[in-house]
């Protein structure tokens, strides 16, 4: 699949417990990486952990411990997703938001200094860009985005150019889609997809807000997790969109869903809510280009496996 990682490369991956973070962690460890995980778990759950992976319990506020644990690792390269990941959460407390989203990833990027580590950070192509930007969105679109979960991400991305001007650092941003596959909890607002596999296991009517017609960038996690693998290997700083690079609607969903499903999975419509943006696509052409990835797992394929894996009573691995 991957070239292997012969020389046990050392990684660390904040969020590593979470939805992505686990996916993350398991494709380095079969390319033959070395990885450690660092976790609150707020969200996160260590039981969606191989059983080879060291955890450090820390939070990324806590810079002291941050640092002790970085120091202890030693990792060469840092895959940085813990996060506060909640939109509506930044709406209602944005100091708190940016705390994580933004001090956090502050203190990271200092951690990682100490160690001369690589930063690869998880940032947010769906939530960045906002509303009357081109459709599919290329990475030099000025962001406008229409939270503070996009404010905090956009402003962390700034301290990751800022180091690699000031350190001569090679950091790499990537600006991840609507990701949705295995591991994703229904209670997180990102999870349409799994909030919808559940309705479907379960027999219940879908609730759409607005007229369905939105689209979005839906990609799946595997997919994402190979991005990680292609952005280490990439040897220079930038900044990559990670997406299909084609929007499906809401009902388009809800379509193939109900194709796996074998039900009808007709909605009931509720008003759109406030601050939703209509369309949001990313153009993935740079990713193409520079880290030789594009993702191979369409909709239909990523959300039955997605189902099949509610269907199994949503394992933790
Ligand atoms: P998740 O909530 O499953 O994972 C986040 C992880 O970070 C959890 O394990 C949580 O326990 C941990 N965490 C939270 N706060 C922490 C803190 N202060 N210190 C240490 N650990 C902390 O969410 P996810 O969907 O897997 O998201 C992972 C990353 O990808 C995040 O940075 C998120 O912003 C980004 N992202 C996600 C999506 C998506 O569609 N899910 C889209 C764009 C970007």
């Amino acid at each position: 699949m991957f070239p292997q990682f012969s020389d046990g490369t050392r990684l660390l991956v904040t969020g590593g417990a979470g939805f992505i973070g686990s996916h993350v962690v398991d494709v380095f460890l079969d390319a033959g990486a070395e990885v450690t995980v660092l976790d609150n778990m707020t969200t996160g759950d260590p039981a969606r952990l191989d059983g080879r992976v060291a955890v450090h319990r820390v939070d990324v506020t806590d810079s002291a411990a941050l640092d002790e644990a970085v120091r202890s690792v030693r990792p060469e390269v840092i895959c940085h997703l813990a996060a506060q990941i909640d939109v509506r959460v930044s709406v209602a407390d944005p100091a708190a938001d940016a705390r994580v989203n933004v001090l956090g990833t502050i203190n990271v990027l200092e951690a990682a200094r100490a160690v001369g580590a690589r930063v690869v950070f998880a940032s947010t192509g769906g939530a960045l860009y906002g509303e009357g930007v081109p459709v599919p969105t290329p990475e030099d679109t000025l962001p406008a985005p229409g939270a503070p979960y996009g404010t905090a991400k956009y402003c962390a991305e700034q301290y990751i150019g800022l180091f690699n001007r000031l350190h001569a650092t090679e950091h790499i941003v990537l600006r991840l889609g609507n990701v949705y596959g295995p591991r994703q909890s229904p209670a997180g607002e990102a999870g349409v997809i799994a909030i919808y596999c559940g309705l479907a296991r379960d027999g219940e009517v879908p609730t759409v807000f607005g007229d369905g017609s939105q689209t979005r960038d839906y990609v799946y996690v595997g997919d994402v997790a190979a991005a990680f693998v292609a952005a280490v290997r990439h040897r220079a700083p930038g900044v990559w969109n990670i997406g299909t690079g084609r929007g499906s609607t809401v009902l388009e969903v809800l379509d193939h869903l109900a194709a796996v499903a074998g039900r009808d999975l007709s909605p009931r419509f509720a008003p759109r809510r406030p601050g939703e943006i209509q369309h949001s696509t990313l153009d993935v052409s740079r990713a193409a280009a520079d880290l030789g990835w594009t993702a191979s797992v369409p909709l239909e394929k990523g959300a039955a496996a997605t189902y099949a894996w509610v269907l199994a009573g949503s394992p933790v691995r």
